[in-house]
C-alpha cells in the first residue's frame, strides 16, 4: 500500500479492491480443494488477536495477511461443493459483486424518500417473485398484499406473529394466546412467540412422513378455548428443518378459518423450490395463507443475508408497526404515494438487500434458478437411490427436495460414528440430527457448484467409512 497510512486514498481502495476480488475469485476456485469443517479449538483465533485495538493505524497489506493467517483457519467452508450441512447457504458470484455495490452506496433505506431506487427495486422484484413462485397474484404490491425483505426467516416470522397478536390484543392478554406448530417447526417460531411475549407455542403430533396431523391440531385449539386460551395463529411449515416434510397447508386453513387464526407458512428452505411448477402441489391452499415467507439466502444464490415477507393484506401489518416520529415525516409518505419499508418490520434501518437479490434473478434467469435446483434435487434422487439399494441404510424419510435423510440400519450409535467420520474426514459435511431419539444423517444438496462429481465423491466416503 503506497501513500499515507492513515487512510485508504480512491486510488489506493481502487488496487486494493482489485486485489480483493481477486482473493474472493482464488477462494471460490479453490474451495473445494478445502477441508470442509474449520478444525481450530475453541478461543484459537482470538488468540491470534491482541487483546486491545490498535492505536496506531495499520496497512492494507496486514489485513489482507491476515485474512489468509488469521481468518481462514477458522472459516467452515459453507461454499464448499462438499458442503450437504445443515440447509445450504449458497451465493453467487453477481451477488457478492451486488453486495460490494450496496455496501459502497451504503444507502439507508428505511423510507422511500431515503432512497427511492432501495425501495422500488425491492417492491418489484418481490412481485415478480410472486409471478416466479406461483402464489396469489393479490399478494403483489399492485394488490392488497405486499412482500418486504428481511435480516431472517426468523424475523419475518416474529413479524407475523405480533401481527397476529396485534389483531387479537381486544381479545385478551397476550399470555393467554397460543400459536401452534407441528412437532417438527423451526425453534425460531417458539422463539418468534417468547420475543412477542405470547404465552404458549402448542407443539403439535405428526404423521409417519412428518407432517403437521390436522386433527391433532384441531383438538388443541378445542381443549385450549375450553380452558380460556385464546388460539391467534398456527405457522406451517413448507419443507421442516429436520426432514422437509410439507404440512398440510389447504387442511390447516380449513381449521384456521374455522377459529379465525392467522395463518404463517415458513418455506425458509424449500420456497426455492416452488420457482419450479413441479413442486407446487406441496404448497397447495397457500392462496389461503395470511403470510409466507422464505429464504433466498438458503438455496437462490443470493448470499447470506436475505429473506422475504409476504402479507395477503398488508393494513394489519402497517397498522402494528407503524409508528410516525416527527423526524421521519416527510412530503412522499405523507402523500400515501410511496411505500415505507420501515413501517414493515421491527428495524428501522435497512440494507439494500433487494440489489443482489435482483442481480441474481437477472444474471441467472428465472430458467438458470429452474434448472440449479432441478439439478440438486435429482442428485438427492439419485443419492437416495443408492441408499434404498443398499442393505447397510435406510432411508429415514421421504425427499421432496435436495435433502435425503439416512440411517444405518445397525442402530443408533452406527449412524452417529458414520456423520462423525464423515465430517472429521474434511472431505464432506453433513448434519446428524435425531427425532424421537433416532439418529439420522442429513446430506442436504444445494450448494451452487455441487455436480453430480461432488456426490459421487461423498457416497464412496459413505461407502468407504461403513
Ligand atoms: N425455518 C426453517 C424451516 C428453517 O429451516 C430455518 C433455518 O434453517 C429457519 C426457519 C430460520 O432461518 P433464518 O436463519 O433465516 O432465521
Amino acid at each position: 500500500m503506497s501513500g499515507d497510512p492513515t487512510h485508504m486514498t480512491p486510488d489506493e481502495f481502487r488496487q486494493n479492491g482489485y486485489r480483493m476480488v481477486d482473493w474472493v475469485a482464488d477462494y471460490l476456485d479453490h474451495v473445494g480443494e478445502m477441508p470442509v469443517l474449520s478444525s481450530v479449538e475453541p478461543g484459537a483465533i482470538a488468540a491470534k488477536l491482541p487483546a486491545s485495538a490498535p492505536e496506531e493505524p495499520e496497512p492494507f497489506d496486514d489485513l489482507l495477511r491476515d485474512l489468509d493467517e488469521v481468518v481462514m483457519p477458522g472459516i467452515t467452508h459453507w461454499q464448499s461443493p462438499n458442503w450437504f450441512a445443515y440447509f445450504p447457504a449458497n451465493s453467487s458470484p453477481p451477488s457478492v459483486l451486488a453486495e460490494l455495490a450496496s455496501a459502497g452506496l451504503g444507502v439507508q433505506g428505511m423510507l422511500w424518500s431515503t432512497s427511492p431506487a432501495a425501495t422500488e427495486i425491492e417492491t418489484r422484484v418481490l412481485d415478480w417473485l410472486v409471478d416466479l413462485m406461483g402464489l396469489p397474484e393479490s399478494w403483489k404490491s399492485t394488490g392488497p398484499g405486499g412482500g418486504v425483505i428481511q435480516m431472517s426467516a426468523s424475523d419475518a416470522t416474529h413479524t407475523a406473529l405480533v401481527v397476529a397478536r396485534h389483531q387479537n390484543r381486544h381479545r385478551g392478554p397476550a399470555e393467554d394466546m397460543v400459536v401452534y406448530v407441528s412437532n417438527q417447526a423451526h425453534s425460531s417460531i417458539e422463539k418468534g412467540c417468547t420475543v412477542a411475549g405470547i404465552g404458549h407455542c402448542r407443539k403439535i403430533d405428526v404423521d409417519s412422513e412428518f407432517a403437521m396431523d390436522v386433527d391433532a391440531l384441531r383438538t388443541a385449539v378445542e381443549a385450549d378455548r375450553a380452558a380460556g386460551l385464546i388460539p391467534i395463529s398456527v405457522v406451517s411449515a413448507i419443507g421442516t428443518t429436520g426432514t422437509t416434510a410439507c404440512d398440510p397447508i389447504d387442511a390447516v386453513a380449513d381449521v384456521v378459518e374455522e377459529y379465525g387464526m392467522w395463518h404463517h407458512v415458513d418455506a425458509a428452505y424449500a420456497g426455492t423450490a416452488m420457482i419450479c411448477e413441479e413442486f407446487r402441489p406441496l404448497q397447495e391452499g397457500v392462496a389461503r395463507a395470511d403470510s409466507y415467507t422464505f429464504n433466498p439466502h438458503k438455496w437462490m444464490m443470493v448470499n447470506f443475508d436475505c429473506n422475504v415477507l409476504w402479507v395477503a393484506d398488508r393494513a394489519p401489518l402497517i397498522d402494528t408497526l407503524s409508528i410516525l416520529p416527527p423526524y421521519l415525516k416527510n412530503e412522499a409518505s405523507e402523500a400515501g404515494a410511496v411505500i415505507d419499508y420501515r413501517d414493515w418490520h421491527v428495524p428501522l434501518g435497512r440494507r439494500f438487500r433487494a440489489l443482489k437479490l435482483w442481480w441474481v434473478i437477472r444474471s441467472y434467469g428465472a430458467s438458470g434458478i429452474r434448472s440449479m435446483v432441478r439439478r440438486h434435487v435429482e442428485l438427492a434422487d439419485d443419492l437416495a437411490a443408492r441408499i434404498e439399494d443398499d442393505r447397510r441404510f435406510e432411508l429415514f424419510a421421504p425427499h421432496p427436495f435436495g435433502l435425503v435423510c439416512f440411517t444405518r440400519v445397525d442402530g443408533h450409535d452406527a449412524t452417529r460414528s458414520l456423520g462423525d467420520a464423515i465430517n472429521q474426514s474434511g472431505r464432506a459435511a453433513v448434519t446428524v440430527s435425531e427425532i424421537d431419539g433416532v439418529a439420522f444423517i442429513r446430506v442436504s444438496i444445494g450448494q451452487t457448484t455441487t455436480t453430480s462429481a461432488h456426490v459421487d465423491a461423498l457416497w464412496t466416503l459413505i461407502d468407504d467409512l461403513s
